[in-house]
């Protein structure tokens, strides 16, 4: 029998614990599908070594637990989650980092004259890195204007944004391998044979991404003018797909490329568009999105993801992966 009330107390009496913990968490309002019943433990630790405590006194209590970044890649269940969710979100930051501060084991590197490192904590919103580009007239993520989520949830997700991967820009991460009670923080440079077409390093695995360097370039000029209007650009493109009208994950189904359609098309040509269960609805406007119209559950979710896969597949005789993970 898990004793959360102990961890609870534990973690809330710890002096280097720094961060907030609350117990029976609504989990609906801070995702942006707006699903999901309650977290009997919902904790977001602001610093590194709060992360390393928490994360050992889990594992010493073998309690069950989940990792959460900005949760817009997330359905969470209809029933209570009875377990830890461990959120990045107050792990917030973004600074360029100085480049003879690197790692001794890296192998150098041949920088050019603008090139800039930016590492953010995990919990930083993608927004927030925009935000600082934009500001430091620094080029390579406008793309990622408007993605929601948390740069650990991108680098997870490998988030891919106008046929551009957050993989493209990561210069080197650092983890913790929460497999070991003593989680160490391990730092990679980037290996592109890790990354692929939304597949990551950090999947099907037990790592937390603790930070991400970015490796961008610094305009001048007129140039530096164009990072915020590329931005704006990519973002209103968004408004104008519908991203935002309902609460949703985003893409419901990863695109295969050798099977040369995208999925919303696949499914639009099943003619599913607009089809309802529930509360939820795949989205008249866009083939790959489910919407929440109203109150709708996880369930809902799940049934129109079936209905979807089995129309596409009795159709084209090709079998829709998911790309929005349920808990
Ligand atoms: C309107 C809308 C539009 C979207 N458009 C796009 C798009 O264009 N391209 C795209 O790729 N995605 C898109 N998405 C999906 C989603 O925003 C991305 O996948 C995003 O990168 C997820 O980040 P997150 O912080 O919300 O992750 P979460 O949803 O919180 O988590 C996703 C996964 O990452 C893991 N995770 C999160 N943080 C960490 C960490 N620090 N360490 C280890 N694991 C972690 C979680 O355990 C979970 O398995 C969209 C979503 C919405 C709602």
């Amino acid at each position: 029998m898990e004793d959360f009330s102990s961890f609870v107390e534990y973690i809330k009496n710890h002096d280097n614990f720094k961060g907030t913990i609350t117990e029976n968490e609504p989990l609906a309002q801070k995702s942006t599908f707006k699903i999901g019943a309650n977290a009997r433990v919902f904790v977001a630790p602001t610093d590194y070594y709060s992360f390393q405590l928490t994360l050992r006194r889990i594992l010493a209590q073998k309690l069950p637990f989940f990792i959460v970044g900005g949760a817009s890649n997330l359905v969470f269940p209809d029933e209570d989650f009875k377990g830890v969710i461990l959120s990045s979100r107050n792990f917030s930051d973004a600074m360029i980092f100085p480049k003879g501060d690197l790692p001794e084991d890296f192998e150098p590197y041949d920088f050019q004259k603008d090139d800039v490192l930016v590492t953010c904590f995990s919990g930083t919103p993608m927004a927030q890195l925009v935000d600082f580009c934009i500001k430091n007239d620094l080029s390579g993520a406008e793309e990622f204007a408007g993605l929601p989520g948390t740069v650990g949830g991108a680098a997870f997700m490998n988030a891919r944004c106008f046929e551009k991967s957050i993989s493209d820009l990561i210069f080197y991460y650092t983890w913790m391998d929460y497999s070991d009670p003593d989680i160490p923080l391990h730092h990679d440079r980037i290996n592109l044979q890790d990354w692929d077409y939304k597949k990551s390093p950090f999947q099907n695995n037990k790592r937390f991404v603790t930070t991400v360097t970015f490796l961008l370039k610094r305009l001048h000029g007129d140039a530096k003018m164009q990072i915020a209007k590329r931005s704006r650009r990519y973002t209103l493109e968004r408004l104008e797909k519908g991203h935002f009208k309902y609460p949703s994950a985003g893409s419901v189904f990863k695109n295969n490329h050798d099977f040369g359609a995208p999925s919303g098309k696949l499914i639009d040509e099943c003619g599913l568009k607009g089809s309802q269960i529930g509360g939820a609805q795949i989205a008249p406007f866009h083939g790959n999105f489910i919407i929440n119209v109203e109150n709708a559950r996880a369930a809902d979710v799940k049934a129109l993801v079936e209905l979807a896969q089995e129309k596409v597949k009795e159709k084209f005789g090709f079998q829709l992966e998911t790309e929005i993970i349920f808990l």
